[in-house]
């Protein structure tokens, strides 16, 4: 760093590129850009991220700093005509942070850096206008006393209500120069008495104390917070940007403004944006006066409006994108403040890509990579007819999507009890705990008035695929009295209201909900191609075309009927990659589940055995034909017995009851003691998987059996079964082999029996430790992998899966211990090297080896990427997450193949 000598901390903005976020920032790099193109851009110049770093390892900024700084400032002072802070003609500069992500909770900017008890009266000569010069003097004390002396905001604020409460006025522009003399005495008093200092009146000593406010800003708690959760590396370190003056508030020539490049919520080309006349940035932002349509700027300032067109179309031309811009006008001369490549929503990010294929500005390569997979969720789900009326009552953080209706409840006990008898519901909270998980299973949605992205109602909604509006803080909760009020409207319990979780609305009374057209699309109920149809499902179309042809993973989905085996084939599975058996065996059927537990003899047993079995023949002819002629992976049974019995304490009571009345009954008895027997401390670790299977006999054989037969069946149908028989929990290439071979002789008794080769497979989940480790044994015996990423992450962390997300995985998130639940995105670096090497190590015993993951893991889209990074050759998923998994596995293919020709 400070050693390499040739290392330059300044950059002029006539120096930088848009290449050069790492080191100038977002900000720098594009102000360098935008200067490049010839576009008016103030001069100035960039203190680089290296800089900041030097200044946040050491505490001192680079020795070479300060006179790098005084070199550029002369050339600045040079090219404006005037030196900074000079008496009679300021130059006055902006300084703005500006790392490689944008951050909340970072310094942002003070602007007319360079006035002093001087300069003002200099400025207010040059300027003409005396009020301009001193409101941009107590606009730099507020904004360097607030942001750089560290002076509680609120002091300024109240003194300039009181200035205007004094002369009888309600807005800012109604005082005078005198009294905005007056008014900057006072906030020179506010400024030494809370800051223990006098307001500096050197012009260098406020900027070099401004630009070291920005770097001490990149460690405030938010920030820092920010950058756990977003996943953003701590020492980045943030450039600042020095800016010379432009001002937007000289007059009615004047103004300041915002604008898109295309609509970023439709995507269309056009003129969006809004525009203040007479005015600074922060007006804007404050909302203090309200703005006009950008479109108004043509009759105020044709010239302007007219340059300012051009530019966003040679911007968008050469960023090849939708881009945001910030400009202001000084006296009929238009300026660009910033650009940068804009946000947009879902919808938007589909269409623009599409449309910027057409104009020829990108190739379909590109277009993929400017969607991601979790905009095509947001628009899977259903959402409110923006056609309908509503009234709005709020507005929180969109925490989890989804559009609820139901009505209001307070606590999670009314939930609870309204949802049983029929009624939708909305939990209402200040703020949910882990007591509140009855009362949000119940509900339709969650709506609290406190916390952020990574609160308890969030993180479990979000968890639960349930619609959450967090942190709404106009809302007043009143859980005693069972009531929310907001402005003058009370809701009572039992009012209904609306909740949009993909834009933190909150409506009263029911808004209509309509199905996404995205779904109506997948399920083919909506065709890209015809003459009405949706603009947005189209530009899904060809982008999911697109991916499907340059994806390796194939995709399958985990489903156990034929219900959602077809609705998995519409949404574009290629096979079943999970049926859990369990699943069959609930409902009627969990009666003969409980015979075989009890059965004493092998008769009974044998008996249960073969009542189960037609069933479960039944189901599995229903799934192959449904999935005929793609492969079909049926797990034997899995979970510990005792979930298909009674729950202890509920049988208890009955048993107990009973007695008490002499008259009890000997199945409830004989069940009470399989319960008791079957009691498990640690059910996950206790006998579920194979280890049932190998200690409950007959249990595998049955089902090996029904699949052979339902196999058998679909055969002598003329249909193409392909089914692959799992093995769940395996730890040990033992406890494989012995099932293995059960199955091979059930297999072939079958064959023989119906005179039908069926080319079954054997395989295995992988999802102990121990199974990972072993992997290369284990591939002697199975023929194919599949990862269970779900029990795999409970196991290499020691997480219950049923426990932790509800309990500590709140105080986790906002630690920042992670960015996001290990359940929910692969853990690379634990879980995922386990993976990884069972890849190498299965692959090198069997070289032909099938591998795939069904873990929940297997529908995220970070998680899909690091699948295929790994070679893995399908991922498997809920059916509704199929399109996501088809586009990141599109993604991720031609990312690699992107960096492979770099
Ligand atoms: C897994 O553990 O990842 C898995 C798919 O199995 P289950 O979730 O049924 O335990
Ligand atoms: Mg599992």
């Amino acid at each position: 760093m400070s050693e390499n000598k040739d290392q330059k901390f300044v950059y002029d903005f006539t120096e930088g590129n848009r290449d050069l976020k790492d080191l100038l920032g977002g900000k720098g790099a594009n102000l360098a850009e935008m200067t490049n193109l010839g576009l008016p851009v103030p001069p100035g110049f960039t203190i680089t991220t290296e800089a900041c770093k030097v200044y946040l390892e050491s505490g001192t900024a680079p020795a070479e700093l300060r006179d790098e700084v005084s070199a550029h400032l002369a050339a600045l002072e040079a090219k404006m005509g005037k030196k900074l802070g000079q008496s009679d003609d300021p130059l006055l500069v902006s300084v703005r942070s500006g790392a490689k992500f944008s951050m909340p909770g970072m310094m942002d900017t003070v602007l007319n850096i360079g006035l002093s008890d001087e300069s003002v009266t200099g400025l207010a000569a040059q300027s003409g206008d005396e009020r301009f010069a001193w409101d941009s003097y107590r606009r730099l004390i507020q904004m360097f006393g607030k942001t750089v002396l560290g002076v509680e905001g609120e002091l300024f604020e109240d003194a300039l209500d009181e200035a205007k409460a004094a002369k009888k006025v309600t807005v800012d522009t109604d005082l005078d120069a005198a009294d905005l003399k007056k008014l900057v005495k006072h906030f020179k008093k506010i400024v030494a008495k809370d800051a223990g200092r006098e307001f500096p009146q050197d012009a260098r000593e406020q900027m070099d104390l401004a630009v070291e406010a920005v770097f001490n800003s990149w460690n405030t708690d938010r920030a820092k917070l920010y950058r756990r959760q977003e996943r953003i590396p701590s020492d980045l370190g943030t450039a600042v940007n020095i800016c010379s003056m432009v001002f937007g508030n000289l007059g009615p020539d004047s103004g300041t403004g915002v604008a898109f490049t295309r609509d970023p919520a439709s995507g269309h080309a056009g003129v969006y944006g809004d525009y203040l006349q007479n005015a600074q940035g922060e007006d804007v932002v404050a909302g203090i006066r309200n703005t006009v349509p950008l479109a108004d700027l043509e009759a105020i300032d044709k010239a302007s409006y007219d340059q300012l067109i051009e530019i966003m179309t040679t911007l968008e031309t050469h960023y090849k994108d939708l881009c945001d811009i910030e400009f202001t006008i000084e006296r009929g001369q238009l300026w660009m403040l910033q650009t940068r490549v804009g946000k947009r929503t879902a919808g938007a990010a589909f269409r623009i890509a599409t449309q910027l294929v057409d104009q020829g500005l990108i190739s379909e390569a590109e277009a993929l990579q400017r969607v991601t997979g979790h905009q095509l969720a947001q628009l899977m789900f259903p959402r409110f007819d923006g056609e309908a009326k509503s009234t709005l009552l709020g507005r929180g953080i969109a925490a989890s999507p989804g559009a609820a209706v139901g009505k209001a409840v307070f606590d999670s006990y009314t939930a609870v009890k309204w949802s049983r008898s029929g009624e939708k519901v909305i939990l209402i909270r200040r703020e949910t705990n882990p007591d509140d998980l009855d009362g949000m299973i119940a509900s339709e949605g969650i709506l609290t008035s406190r916390g952020g992205k990574t609160s308890h109602a969030a993180v479990v909604a979000r968890g639960m695929g349930k619609t959450c509006v967090c942190g709404a803080e106009e809302l007043d909760v009143d859980t005693k009295r069972r009531r929310m009020t907001v402005g003058e409207t009370v809701i009572e319990e039992g009012d209904v209201v609306s909740i949009d979780g993909s834009t933190g609305k909150v409506y009263l009374g029911e808004v209509p909900v309509v199905p996404s057209p995205v779904v109506e699309y997948f399920e083919g109920r909506m065709h890209a191609g015809a003459d009405d149809a949706d603009e947005l499902v189209a530009a899904v179309h060809r982008i999911m075309a697109y991916a499907d042809r340059v994806r390796r993973l194939r995709v399958r989905a985990n489903a156990d009927n034929a219900e959602d085996a077809l609705r998995a084939r519409r949404f574009g599975a290629q096979g079943i990659g999970l049926c859990r058996t369990e699943h069959m065996f609930l409902g009627e059927r969990r009666e003969m589940v409980e015979r075989l537990i009890l059965a004493d003899t092998d008769g009974e047993r044998e008996e249960a055995l073969s009542a189960l079995l037609p069933l479960q023949k039944k189901d599995f002819v229903e799934l192959f034909e449904a999935m005929d002629g793609l492969p079909v992976t049926v797990r034997l049974l899995d979970p510990p017995l005792h979930e298909f019995l009674p729950d202890i304490t509920e049988l208890s009571v009955r048993v107990a009851l009973a007695e008490s009345r002499k008259d009890a009954n000997e199945n409830d008895l004989r069940l009470l003691q399989a319960v008791h027997k079957l009691h498990e401390q640690n059910p996950m670790l206790g006998l579920r998987g194979v280890r049932l299977g190998l200690v409950i006999p007959g249990l595998f054989k049955m089902q090996v059996r029904a699949i052979a037969e339902a196999a058998a069946e679909r055969k002598n149908a003329k249909g193409d079964p392909r089914a692959e028989i799992m093995v769940p929990l395996v730890g040990t290439v033992q406890e494989l082999e012995i099932v293995r071979e059960e199955a091979d002789a059930v297999i072939a008794e079958v064959e023989a029996a119906t005179g039908t080769s069926l080319k079954l497979t054997i395989g295995t989940m992988i999802e102990l430790p121990r199974a990972a480790l072993t992997a290369g044994q284990i591939a002697e015996a199975a023929q194919f992998f599949s990862f269970g990423t779900n029990d795999l992450t409970q196991t290499v962390w020691g997480f219950s899966r049923d426990d932790v997300e509800a309990s500590f995985f709140t105080a986790y998130l906002e630690k920042g211990i992670f960015g996001v639940s290990p359940f929910e995105t692969i853990d690379r670096d634990g879980v995922g090297s386990l993976v990884r090497s069972a890849v190498q190590a299965g692959r090198a015993t069997r070289p032909d080896l099938k591998l795939g993951v069904c873990g929940e893991h297997g529908g995220d889209p970070e998680s899909v990427h690091f699948f295929h990074e790994v070679g893995l050759d399908y991922v498997s998923c809920s059916p509704f997450r199929i399109p996501v998994a088809r586009l990141e596995a599109g993604r991720a293919a031609a990312e690699a193949k992107g960096s492979d020709s770099r």
